[in-house]
């Protein structure tokens, strides 16, 4: 290409968390050399107004990867525009095409950002997963329902796990969870996994992101995950801290679909020469 991978932000409206993770994105984009570009749209913008935006950058070339920050404000239609992101500029994975691919197991399609990170932390460290035992609490469309996938695939470094997704409709959660060589809690409730539900040596991965009152914090809150930490710490093998764990990683898995898509883009445009 010549030129650096391109990642394009677009953030709607002032949500302050979100504004937190684009800096984030943004930050490690630019510590690692990449083209980043953040374009914020007022709270009042119209369907119109961004889908024009996504036109734009699904036709410039310099542009690798195109990012709505979810949430958007209430009374637009979210997946309307992810819709109409390219799927070959969608890092974030959650273009229907994308979800289809992914779950054929086409290892090309980019698979969204957290459960690859999820898993990514997992193979990292050494487990293997295959004929494991792992509970996934939480069906989200962002998180659990994509790393389910993820890790049943055949095959391959973190696939062929036994994987089961508990929700809130879940009767008996500990009875479930304590059956788990690997608990992933992507809730977004503070003390959903506490430590008699989690069976000794067992790797517990926490995705939840909580903010709770804290009076002696600076900003009298604090953010933690859905584990109530200190106590799971002593009876699980492996646990990763909120925040840290599966925030960053997050954050490089999307640079790395980034690179992959600047790849792909290369690779497609030598084709046609
Ligand atoms: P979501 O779509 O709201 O899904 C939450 C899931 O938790 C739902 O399936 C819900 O069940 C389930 N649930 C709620 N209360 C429960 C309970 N008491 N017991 C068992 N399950 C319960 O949320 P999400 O987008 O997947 O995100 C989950 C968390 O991960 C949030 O805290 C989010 O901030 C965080 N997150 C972190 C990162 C990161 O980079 N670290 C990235 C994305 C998200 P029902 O389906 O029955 O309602």
């Amino acid at each position: 290409l010549g030129r650096p991978p391109g990642l394009s932000v677009i953030l709607v409206g002032d949500d302050p968390a979100s504004a937190v993770y684009v800096r984030n994105k943004q930050r490690t984009a630019e510590r690692i050399g990449m083209r980043s570009e953040l374009l914020r749209l007022p709270a009042d913008s119209t369907m119109g107004d961004i889908a024009l935006e996504i036109d734009r950058l699904n036709a410039d070339d310099n542009v690798d990867g195109i990012l709505l920050q979810l949430p958007i404000p209430d009374g637009l239609e979210q997946q309307v525009l992810v819709e109409r992101i390219s799927p070959t500029k969608d890092v974030d994975g959650f273009h229907p095409i994308n979800i289809g691919r992914a779950m054929a197991g086409e290892e090309d399609a980019f698979v969204p950002c957290t459960p690859r990170a999820v898993q990514r932390i997992l193979t990292d460290y050494g487990y293997e997963l295959r004929g494991k035992h792992v509970v996934i609490v939480g069906r989200g469309f962002v998180v659990g329902k994509p790393l389910a996938m993820l890790l049943l695939r055949k095959g391959g470094a973190g696939g062929d796990a036994t994987v089961t997704v508990a929700h809130s409709r879940s009767g008996d959660l500990a009875a479930i969870t304590r059956t788990a060589d690997v608990i992933v809690a992507a809730v977004g409730r503070a003390n959903t996994i506490t430590a008699d539900m989690v069976k000794p040596g067992a790797a517990v991965i926490d995705v939840g992101i909580v903010r709770v009152p804290d009076a002696n914090a600076p900003k009298g809150s604090r953010l933690v995950g859905d584990v109530d930490y200190d106590a799971v710490a002593e009876v699980a093998g492996a646990i990763t801290p909120v925040p840290g764990g599966v925030g960053p990683m997050t954050v490089a898995m999307l640079m790395q679909n980034t690179v992959t898509s600047a790849r792909q883009r290369i690779a497609s445009l030598s084709t046609m020469r």
